[in-house]
């Protein structure tokens, strides 16, 4: 296969003589498109485009192009265009097979399955057995000469498609298939027999005709156009969406549905599916990776209902088709280059492959299997530097289990993904939404029997994921793979309770709420709330693949870290330097929050100034860790910043602790007197002065929107000593650790300016400052002062600014937050519907709006520069970790960005990325 040759997509194939061809054919060893064209066939159609010409053996059939669905969506309806092309294309089929949709005694069934460009594992619907009606069921068990199985399959379609094309609920099938297994005393679907099912085929018919107010359809045509246009539906069920936000799939691009020729696995023993990887894709070993199960349907696969067989037995029961099985996948990863995530079907002995696509996997596997890739001469160095996501290396931080004392390990499940949770277990996927809502900081487990795409929402919020049943390539495991989150999946010892909200395993109850701890990475499930480990991040085989990718990076990659702690774990991760630190956060500590305060309760210069002297000495000893850790690195420190009511208690308590203050006892005043402590309450007997004068002063320093009022370099401005206090702070820092030999770079920020001028005032102060420490301590350090652009007037007027700034770094979030008049605080009140409308694609503070927010950056870089053509020029808003925004800035030519320790991995890649990218003119890896 690896000599076939792959025709590029024209645009000529793309039309018809009468306009659009949408429909493209694939069967007979040809087909009219190829694997390039995943925008119009989608990865699916495009994929059995590709083994179609390659010669495997792939049930024939046609693709119906994502045109289409567009178009249905726009129209509620298809052109007739494309109800024609479809009815050739089915009669092509019927030619090829010998066959005709469910007429006769051979009669055609198909599949109709949706396929989008980017696979979305179980979002959108699928339709099996299409063309089963009254009459051809009959014929189907006569040549199949198994009833039970042409009644499984007709009862099936009518489930299928009442819930799917008719929108019933699948709770109304659900019902009378366990009344019906109750009745016949069944324990499992199996033990029902073929007449069993005709009995369910009948009351399934009647279910269709009370809710969906008509017959199920026994025309085949009609219903393989509803059967279609639900799967073009199904691009916007709520799941699908939901699935595409999280993964930045655009909302244009539409489905393309697949109509096959169906084969069965579930033709009794010489019968089997499955679905396998070429690699491990969780470890990225090289070994053959994947599970079947004999008698089955694909979905029972899929959906994790039955826990399957590891592939390897399929060598002993079925010799010949796993050595063809593994000839052909071999040569499938051979000629795509890369690790295959495949389907196969036998029916009656005989193989037959559904789908093959390049499969997802870990962080860590992605980088293994890149680095052997490169081994094997499959790929060069540089299509390996874009074989990972750059936010797939997060993988190689999470955390692992600390096993220090005796752990009890519960039981062993499948390391569906990678990594360790720890929390508190919730057994639906609202139940652990809610148990977040009410405590942000909550952790949860989620704990399904199996999960469903509609516990999308609950994975997302839970830290792990653990289910009973299901497969490493169940549902639960690939979208955890996909989401960086860790799994145990198919712990079968496990037994689930949703109704009772319980778990039982190994004779232990366990209730809601009750911690369990999960290890991803070998599948253990162990008792109660063990604590974590930081994970390595000097693996040797990313450190290699990194060696790679690194040579090419322009862009500087700085941490936002404000304690010592931070900035060595942030070297620890490749950080060149600090961008921020926000020298706020460093007053959070227990004995430095009072004098934090009284600075800012203080009335007067002299109160402040004291409170300023005693915070000094202790804002000095961080700096001092701070330049110790980054030694030879620069250390960019912003000048005081937030809303004073940050610090400040809250005015509505206060009134109400005054109001009960003379009904309160003495234990309730000492509890008082420990609440104020920091604002300088120090006995029951200071409470009625002290609390009305705390409260005069919040009301004085009351503002109706802070994150616009006396913050930033406004503060420092108006108190002028706060600057001095911490400028003084800075180069003594810097010249004690000077002295030490330690190579320190201080660069203090000023932030939030709009005006040259309050940049000349703020820097002036600094720069005396410099001056008089370097003087006392007869030591100076080279340093450097400039702003941050957080401000729509600061990047209009940068030329200005420029001319004090003697460097800019972008604050995105404060400039996302003033750009778009957005608060940074509530948005999330307005942004799922803006979302969900498609108002907004992304949320523009985790993803830079280079539309709108771009354009201020790229202008204030522009303009700074035409003024001062060394500026430096950095980020340090949350975008400066995110890799669109990286590659952004990359473009922009700024010099480096920042962002917080866990994504400085991150932030290398995609800038080594972009710049590999310029340089190789490669796209994706591939040339442009
Ligand atoms: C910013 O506004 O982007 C920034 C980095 O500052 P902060 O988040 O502290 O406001
Ligand atoms: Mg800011």
């Amino acid at each position: 296969m690896a000599t076939t040759t792959m025709a590029e997509t024209d645009a000529s194939s793309m039309q018809t003589k009468t306009g659009t061809k949408y429909v493209y054919f694939f069967g007979g060893g040809k087909a009219d498109g190829n694997g390039k064209m995943k925008d119009v066939l989608g990865g699916k159609g495009a994929g059995l485009a590709e083994m179609t010409n390659a010669g495997l053996p792939v049930p024939p059939g046609f693709t119906i192009q994502t045109e289409a669905c567009r178009e249905y969506m726009r129209r509620n309806a298809v052109s007739k265009d494309v109800d024609r092309q479809m009815e050739e294309a089915l009669a092509h089929l019927e030619q090829l097979q010998g066959q005709k949709l469910g007429k006769g005694d051979n009669p055609l069934l198909v599949s109709v399955r949706s396929g989008a460009k980017f696979s979305m594992p179980g979002m959108m619907d699928t339709i099996l057995n299409l063309g089963l009606n009254d009459e051809s069921v009959e014929a189907l068990a006569k040549r199949s000469d198994n009833p039970r199985f042409a009644a499984d399959s007709y009862r099936r379609l009518i489930q299928m498609f009442g819930n799917v094309v008719l929108d019933i609920e699948k709770s109304a099938f659900d019902e009378v298939f366990d009344n019906k297994k109750k009745q016949k005393k069944a324990k499992l679907d199996t033990d029902l027999d073929a007449k069993a099912l005709q009995e369910v085929i009948a009351e399934y018919k009647k279910v269709v005709k009370k809710h969906a107010g008509r017959d199920f359809p026994q025309d085949p045509h009609e219903q393989l156009v509803m059967a279609r246009d639900a799967v073009f539906r199904s691009w916007n069920n709520d799941r699908a969406k939901h699935y595409r936000r999280i993964n930045n799939i655009s909302d244009d691009l539409g489905t393309a549905v697949n109509v096959q020729a169906m084969v069965f696995g579930n033709l009794g023993d010489t019968s089997a599916t499955g679905v396998g990887f070429t690699r491990n894709p969780a470890t990225g070993g090289k070994e053959f990776y994947g599970e079947f199960l004999l008698n089955a349907q694909g979905e029972d696969v899929v959906s994790g209902v039955r826990t399957p067989v590891h592939i390897l037995e399929l060598e002993k029961l079925m010799p010949d088709v796993y050595r063809q099985l593994r000839d052909i996948t071999t040569r499938l990863e051979k000629h795509y280059k890369d690790m295959q995530d495949f389907e196969f079907t036998v029916q009656d002995g005989k193989l037959y492959m559904l789908q093959t696509r390049n499969g997802k996997r870990t962080g860590i596997a992605a980088v293994r299997v890149a680095l052997q890739m490169v081994e094997e001469g499959l790929i060069t160095k540089e299509e390996a530097i874009f074989r990972v996501e750059p936010n797939q290396l997060y993988d190689y931080l999470v955390p692992r289990l600390d096993e220090k004392g005796k752990i009890e390990v519960l039981t062993k499940g499948l390391p569906a993904s990678p990594g360790a949770a720890v929390g508190q277990i919730y057994f639906t996927a609202d139940d652990a939404v809610a148990a977040v809502h009410k405590d942000k900081k909550a952790k949860v487990i989620l704990v399904r029997a199996e999960t469903t795409p509609e516990d999308i929402h609950g994975m997302e919020v839970a830290k792990g994921i653990l289910t009973s049943r299901g497969g490493m390539t169940s549902h639960a495991a690939v979208v955890t793979r996909g989401m960086g989150k860790c799994c145990v999946a198919g712990a079968g010892e496990i037994e689930v309770n949703e109704k009772t909200r319980e778990m039982r395993v190994k004779g232990q109850t366990f209730k809601e709420a009750d911690w369990i701890s999960l290890d991803g990475t070998t599948g253990r499930v162990i008792k109660g709330k063990l604590d974590t480990l930081d994970p390595k991040s000097d693996d040797p085989e990313l450190l290699k693949f990194m060696g790679w990718a690194e040579p090419f990076r322009k862009l500087g990659v700085r941490a936002n870290a404000d304690i010592p702690r931070d900035a060595i774990q942030a070297r620890a991760f490749g950080a060149e330097g600090i961008g921020l630190c926000r020298t706020e956060h460093m007053f959070f500590g227990e004995e430095k929050i009072p004098h934090m305060r009284a600075m800012i309760l203080a009335n007067n210069e002299k109160d402040r100034r004291a409170a300023l002297k005693k915070l000094l000495p202790m804002q000095r000893n961080d700096f001092i860790g701070v330049f110790r850790a980054m030694d030879g690195f620069p250390v960019t420190i912003r000048t005081l910043d937030p809303p004073l009511h940050e610090f400040l208690p809250r005015r509505e308590e206060l009134m109400v602790d005054i109001d009960m203050l003379p009904h309160y006892d003495a234990r309730q005043k000492k509890s008082l007197v420990s609440k104020y402590r920091d604002y300088g309450v120090k006995a029951a007997s200071d409470l009625k002065k002290a609390l009305p004068a705390l409260l005069s002063r919040v009301e004085q320093l009351h503002e109706f929107n802070p994150m616009l009022g006396h913050r930033g370099c406004r503060l420092g401005i108006t108190y002028p000593e706060i600057t001095e206090m911490q400028a003084r702070a800075i180069f003594e820092a810097a010249v004690a650790v000077a002295k030490e030999g330690v190579k320190v770079h201080p660069e203090v920020m000023i932030p939030l300016t709009a005006t040259l001028k309050e940049m000349a005032n703020q820097g002036a102060i600094v720069k005396r400052v410099a001056e008089e420490v370097f003087k006392e301590k007869e030591k100076s350090v080279p340093y450097m002062v400039g702003t941050m652009i957080e401000l729509p007037r600061a990047a209009l007027v940068a030329n200005e600014i420029a001319k004090e700034a003697e460097f800019f770094s972008f604050g995105t979030n404060d400039l996302t937050q003033t750009t778009f008049g957005f608060s940074r605080d509530d948005v999330n009140k307005v942004l799922p519907t803006y979302i969900a409308e498609g108002i907004l694609k992304q949320d523009p503070f985790a993803v830079l709006d280079q539309e709108g927010v771009g354009q201020l950056v790229e202008m204030a870089t522009e303009r700074g520069r035409r003024t001062r053509s060394n500026l430096k020029v950095g980020i340090c808003g949350e975008h400066g970790g995110e890799p669109q925004s990286v590659e952004f800035c990359h473009r922009t030519g700024l010099n480096y960005v920042s962002c917080s320790p866990f994504r400085v991995l991150t932030a290398r890649l995609a800038a080594a990325q972009a710049a590999a990218s310029d340089q190789l003119k490669v796209e994706g890896g591939r040339t442009k």
